[in-house]
């Protein structure tokens, strides 16, 4: 982006995992960090569970994983290694499967039959207490950010996405965030100003 200047009367930031580096263009720091995970897909076959399975254990080599049969029949899986891998690597690596199959296999050995078709590799926009940062920076008031969705952006995105939009419409700003709606909570929950001492199990 270099040297290049933008005006606009609102900006929005959702840039995902590098969301930080988008603020920085505005001159203000974001804790948003690229938190690497790896997930991967079996062949599809015929319905036989129903609900997703989080299993928030943690042993020597990962925290939580998580599996569930798309309805389309494939079992999508993913898992947290530990210690975290930070950074934008792409490439899968060598020891996500025997992890998380040595994992899913001690829960549920029926899966032991289905043939994995791929992995892949992708980022977490992860921020220090797993939960999102959605508002208008003091520094930068009409930057809004819509940010550090962690683990749950596919769950949260869209309905974060639609208040907004609405907020947006509403009139919001840096002063009135949720402009004339009743979503002020979730701009006071997940502010950047927030101290983030605490941390969600579930990140
Ligand atoms: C392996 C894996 C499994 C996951 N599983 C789940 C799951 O089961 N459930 C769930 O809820 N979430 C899951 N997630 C997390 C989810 O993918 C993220 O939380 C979500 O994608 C974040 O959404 P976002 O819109 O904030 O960012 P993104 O989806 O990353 O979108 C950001 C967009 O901004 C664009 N961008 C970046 N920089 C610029 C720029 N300078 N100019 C223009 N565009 C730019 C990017 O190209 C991208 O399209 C998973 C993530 C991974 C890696």
């Amino acid at each position: 982006m270099g040297d290049e200047e933008f005006a606009a009367s609102l900006f929005v930031n959702a840039a995902g995992a590098k969301a930080a580096d988008i603020a920085k263009v505005a001159g203000f720091e974001l804790p948003v960090f690229p938190d690497c995970h790896e997930a991967g897909v079996t062949e599809p076959v015929e319905r036989f569970m129903e609900p997703m399975i989080v299993d928030i254990r943690s042993d020597a080599e990962s925290g939580n994983y998580y599996f569930y049969q798309a309805s389309t029949g494939q079992i999508i899986f993913c898992i947290t290694p530990r210690p975290q891998i930070w950074g934008r690597d792409k490439d899968s690596t060598s020891t996500f499967l025997p992890l998380v199959v040595r994992r899913m296999l001690e829960l549920y050995p029926r899966l032991r039959n289905l043939r994995v078709r791929r992995t892949w590799r992708g980022m977490y926009p992860m921020t220090p207490d797993g939960l999102p940062i959605v508002g208008y920076p003091d520094s930068a008031v009409n930057f809004l950010q819509a940010t550090g969705m962690c683990g749950q952006g596919f769950m949260m995105g869209p309905g974060l996405g639609r208040l907004l939009a609405r907020t947006i419409a509403a009139g919001g700003c840096h002063d009135r965030p949720a402009g004339a709606t009743e979503y002020g909570f979730v701009f006071e929950e997940l502010s950047i100003n927030r101290s983030f001492d605490h941390v969600e199990l579930l990140k």
